[in-house]
């Protein structure tokens, strides 16, 4: 059976004094976590150590990072590489958030590269994607994520591609409060996993986590993660407020 996973995106927010406080409310939280559904936290970079020690108690609380760099090591002033993350044993990154996208003119080839050399290091990608506004107005968001997971994952064995956390995060929905209904989430994680069962099979692909992303919050967690293709979700807003997130790790 795939796995849940309910991972929050804390972005570039929170003081080191607000990150102790959270951490320490989801350490001490009656959390249901287990084998089949674990929560990943994704801090910002200074935060990762911190985090880990406050959560690394409890096998089924994840510290991830939000980005990480395509080269090993080496002359990439201010970039993070996934040797550095993993000797601080960290073993999911974030990759392709819409942001990094925007703002950082992350291309699919360029993730590409990124999710290789997470994978080289053993680390699982959190793999983002999702269209925006005028492509869902157009009703082409099936063909629009279908190119990004196909430039981005489908050069992948299928055994690598078994690694990778898919999450459908529609721009238009993040940090806008407007959430994907639950049928749309339904309609697009089945798209994606369709298109991942033609490529890969249908034994892998519904292996295969994918999580929706865009202004969950506990009251809309519930029904969204019954979706029968939703695995769990990617969080921002809602993450950052320690009672709505342990309520929807709990949904
Ligand atoms: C996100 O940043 O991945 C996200 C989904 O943000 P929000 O929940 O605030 O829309």
């Amino acid at each position: 059976m795939r796995k849940k996973v309910i991972a929050a995106n804390w972005k570039m927010n929170g003081t080191l004094e607000q990150a102790n406080s959270l951490l320490d409310a989801f350490a001490s939280a009656p959390l249901t976590v287990n084998e089949s559904k674990i929560a990943v936290f994704a801090v910002p970079a200074p935060y990762l150590m911190l985090a880990k020690e406050k959560l690394g108690g409890n096998p089924y609380l994840q510290v991830a990072a939000q980005n990480c760099y395509s080269k090993k090591s080496g002359a990439y002033t201010g970039e993070i590489s996934v040797e550095i993350l993993k000797s601080i044993g960290i073993d999911y990154v974030v990759l392709g958030h819409s942001e990094r996208r925007e703002y950082f003119s992350e291309s699919n080839a360029f993730l590409a590269d990124k999710v290789n050399i997470c994978l080289e290091f053993g680390i699982t990608p959190i793999f983002c994607c999702g269209e925006p506004l005028e492509i869902r107005e157009a009703e082409t968001q099936n063909t629009f994520v279908a190119k990004q997971l196909e430039e981005s994952l489908f050069h992948l064995s299928a055994e690598e591609i078994s690694k990778i956390i898919i999450a459908y995060e529609p721009i238009w929905a993040i940090g806008t409060g407007k959430t994907a209904s639950n049928q749309q989430a339904q309609e697009m994680h089945e798209s994606i996993r369709s298109v991942l069962a033609a490529k890969y099979g249908a034994k892998v692909a519904n292996e295969i986590p994918i999580l929706y992303g865009g202004s969950v919050k506990a009251s809309s967690a519930v029904e969204l993660f019954a979706q029968p293709d939703v695995d769990g979700g990617l969080v921002g807003g809602a993450s950052l407020i320690a009672d709505e997130f342990i309520k929807i790790i709990n949904a």
